[in-house]
């Protein structure tokens, strides 16, 4: 029985581990050894390890020997934009932390006032010479999905590489054109603290933990193989025919709420159909999800809250909106469980609130 009895619309944070992703993990944990041990359970573990990671490269459009695991969506940022060699790197402006705290030093790419990323902006920025772009391929806030084909080319042009972060839509979409990408377990239904970066150039790229030699030098540190075997077994359980019941939802969802007053973020950029990033005029974002909360609904803002204070989404101000419109903002995300009950209840609350700020 799990003690999440919300109504979860927060599938963007994370989401439920499937029941096939559990199964696997505890066969792996009660089938435990080493991978790197020669004696045979450890040569069982590592039988194990390289099935996983031939379920996953399949389910994700790799291969194998792309695959370099690692502790997350985070760690794999970190290993792309710090391990390989660049004399320039470029970030876009909606990166996540994780991507924009990997690069502190690199240049921020624009982004229109729909989400997207700026294609003339990084043209003129490359200036026709190589350098490492990190780029998003969906926005975890706004599900605004980026023009990463158009990017490639024009980074690929000037010799330079690309970094994708597809934390976001790994399991939901193919896999865009990149040198590098990020994926995570713990958003497709695998556990949280195990991911890959999918390197699909092998040059110039250096580990950022060394130790033991694992993942053919590029990560050291006995690998997570109940974290792995959950990770294979989640994305062998993908399936992408959810998503239209989900692209439905959302739409209905958004033309309720605009009929009550919202303003949807991104609404004109080709969008993850699960992420809406909902704006209630005249009620700050960090109320609203004390309301929801409490009516027993999880959702989130785009606003990050430090000591206290709550900072506008650099997403949203990075697409032009002033702060006090993006404080007021929050995120609504579902997955392959959300029921049309459980966005008409978000509605039905929505509806009720806004219409007691207007009469406020
Ligand atoms: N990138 C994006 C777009 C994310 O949404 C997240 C998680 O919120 C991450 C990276 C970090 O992934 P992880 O939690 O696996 O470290």
């Amino acid at each position: 029985m799990s003690r999440n009895e919300h109504i979860y619309l927060d599938w963007n944070a994370t989401a439920p581990m499937r029941a096939e992703a559990v199964d696997a993990m505890r066969d792996a944990a009660v089938n435990w050894a080493n991978p790197s041990s020669v004696h045979a359970p450890g040569r069982g573990a590592r039988g194990a390890l390289e099935t996983a990671r031939e379920e996953i490269a399949a389910g994700l459009g790799a291969l194998p020997d792309q695959l370099i695991f690692t502790s997350g969506g985070t760690e794999a940022a970190s290993l792309a934009m710090q391990g390989v060699a660049a004399d320039r790197r470029f970030v876009s402006e909606i990166e996540h932390s994780a991507v924009l705290a990997a690069a502190p030093d690199a240049a921020r790419v624009p982004v229109n006032a729909n989400g997207t990323v700026d294609l003339r902006a990084l043209e003129a920025l490359l200036d026709g010479r190589p350098a490492l772009v990190g780029v998003m391929h969906a926005n975890n806030e706004t599900g605004a999905i980026q023009p990463i084909a158009q990017i490639y080319e024009l980074v690929n042009a000037t010799g330079g590489k690309l970094f994708v972060d597809a934390v976001q839509t790994a399991g939901k979409m193919p896999l865009p054109p990149a040198d590098f990408l990020a994926v995570s377990a713990h958003k497709l239904g695998g556990p949280p603290g195990t991911g890959a970066l999918i390197a699909r150039c092998a040059t110039g790229l250096s580990a950022l933990q060394k130790g033991g030699g694992q993942e053919r030098g590029q990560r050291g540190g006995t690998e997570n193989l109940p974290g792995i075997a959950g990770f294979a077994a989640a994305v062998s359980a993908c399936r992408r025919g959810w998503l239209n019941d989900a692209a439905a939802r959302r739409d209905r969802l958004e033309t309720r709420l605009r009929a009550a007053g919202a303003h949807v973020f991104a609404a004109d950029a080709e969008r993850l159909p699960t992420t809406s990033m909902i704006r209630m005029p005249g009620a700050q974002a960090a109320m609203q999800l004390i309301h929801f909360d409490m009516a027993g609904i999880a959702v989130s803002s785009g606003a990050a809250c430090s000591s206290g204070k709550v900072a506008a989404s650099h997403v949203l101000r990075a697409m032009g909106i002033a702060e006090a419109e993006a404080a007021e903002a929050i995120r609504v995300s579902t997955g392959w469980s959300t029921t049309d009950a459980h966005v008409d209840a978000f509605c039905d609350i929505w509806e009720r609130l806004a219409a007691r700020r207007k009469a406020a």
